[in-house]
């Protein structure tokens, strides 16, 4: 499928032009960006295979490079399985999966979640902690609310105050014994909107691998997995959508074997008299955060940046870079709500690329 008929389908799925316009923007920059220096570096018997679907929400696409066809398209074709098997056991948008079954039981009592969302939802806890509760893995209340997932609406002062006292990660109860997790407050709710698209392209990329797939990107939307290099050279070439300039990039990195992921206010927002509401919400307040247009996280994995990409946000830029920095391996760069860079690390700054 090619990025433009991803982009239509998408648009006709969720009816939503703008936001989803400017999301697709992105992966699209960085993807063909990758793309077109690949054909120009690829000297050998290697080629390049793509496929986009529609999965949790957005678009993904799994682009490999490999000298077998037939190795290479059923590699991707596990790669996408594997991100729809997340999607059915972590959206809670379908009934019918783990986390929406918490979400209506998790006051009655402990849901037993197996030990992989269990891991995730502990992951998510300790981020949480981390950044001070910017990230929360329990904002779901907040994130009903404003309903970013049908477009988006201003809610009532009053019940934002009501959804307040509902979120929070320290009122999750865990139980390590049997991989069960329950709400010590009725109408709390799990939202793993800020971690798992991340998580899934760290699952795809392990797909992959145990299919004999050495060099590769996964894209979930703006999450990006990197896996080696494209063939004859040291990288592949990442583009950042530039918050403001839609189709534009900020700027390009060459980057192999990391995860890089972008939260922005342009991916999913509407404006009232203007003033622009968008998706990354502060847990304090219960209102969009303030402090940032765009933060771009480089880190090990694909669930680490996606999940501090949102805290950092969430932080502002000085806080945020500090949150940053204090983790092992993770670094990034803020644009701020003046439209000002922070980096934060000089090496980083010295890589990227206009
Ligand atoms: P995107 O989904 O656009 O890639 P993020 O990874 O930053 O962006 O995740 C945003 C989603 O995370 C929101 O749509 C919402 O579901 C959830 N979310 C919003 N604010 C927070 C927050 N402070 N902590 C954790 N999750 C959040
Ligand atoms: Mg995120």
């Amino acid at each position: 499928m090619s990025a433009s008929g991803a982009q239509s389908s998408l648009r006709t799925k969720r009816g939503n032009r703008t936001s989803l316009e400017m999301r697709k923007g992105a992966l699209v920059v960085g993807i063909s960006v990758a793309i077109l220096a690949y054909s120009a570096g690829c000297s050998g018997k290697d080629e390049l295979f793509r496929q986009s679907e529609i999965l949790m929400g957005t678009v993904v696409e799994v682009t490999v490079a490999d000298q077998s066809g037939k190795r290479a398209r059923k590699a991707i074709r596990a790669a996408l399985d594997e991100i729809r098997r997340i999607d059915e056991l972590m959206s809670a948008q379908k009934p019918g999966s783990a986390v929406s079954r918490l979400n209506r039981e998790g006051h009655e009592r402990a849901i037993p979640l197996g030990n992989e969302l269990f891991g995730l939802i502990r992951q998510a806890a300790m981020i949480s902690e981390a950044s001070g509760g910017a990230f929360d893995v329990t904002v779901g209340p907040l994130s009903g609310l404003w309903g970013f997932d049908q477009g988006g609406k201003l809610p009532a002062t009053s019940d934002i105050a009501a959804s307040l006292p509902l979120v929070g990660y320290k009122k999750l109860i865990f139980d390590n014994s049997t991989s069960s997790v329950g709400f010590s407050v009725q109408g709390m709710r799990v939202d793993l909107g800020a971690i798992a698209k991340g998580y899934a392209a760290d699952r795809a990329v392990e797909k992959l691998r145990e299919d004999g797939i050495r060099d590769a990107i996964v894209a979930v939307a703006g999450d990006l997995r990197i896996m080696g290099a494209r063939p004859g050279k040291e990288f592949w070439k990442i583009g950042v959508q530039h918050p403001r300039e839609n189709g534009r990039m900020l700027m390009t990195f060459e980057l192999r074997d990391t995860a890089i992921d972008t939260s922005g206010d342009y991916e999913r927002f509407f404006t009232v008299d203007g003033v622009r509401y968008h998706h990354l919400l502060d847990p304090a307040t219960g209102m969009p955060a303030r402090g940032c247009r765009s933060v771009t996280v480089l880190a090990p994995t694909a669930t680490e940046a996606d999940a501090c990409a949102t805290a950092a946000f969430v932080l502002g830029p000085e806080k945020g870079i500090s949150f940053l920095r204090a983790r092992p391996g993770v670094r990034g760069v803020i644009v701020d709500a003046n439209g000002r860079l922070h980096w934060t690390d000089r090496e980083l700054e010295r890589m990227a690329r206009p």
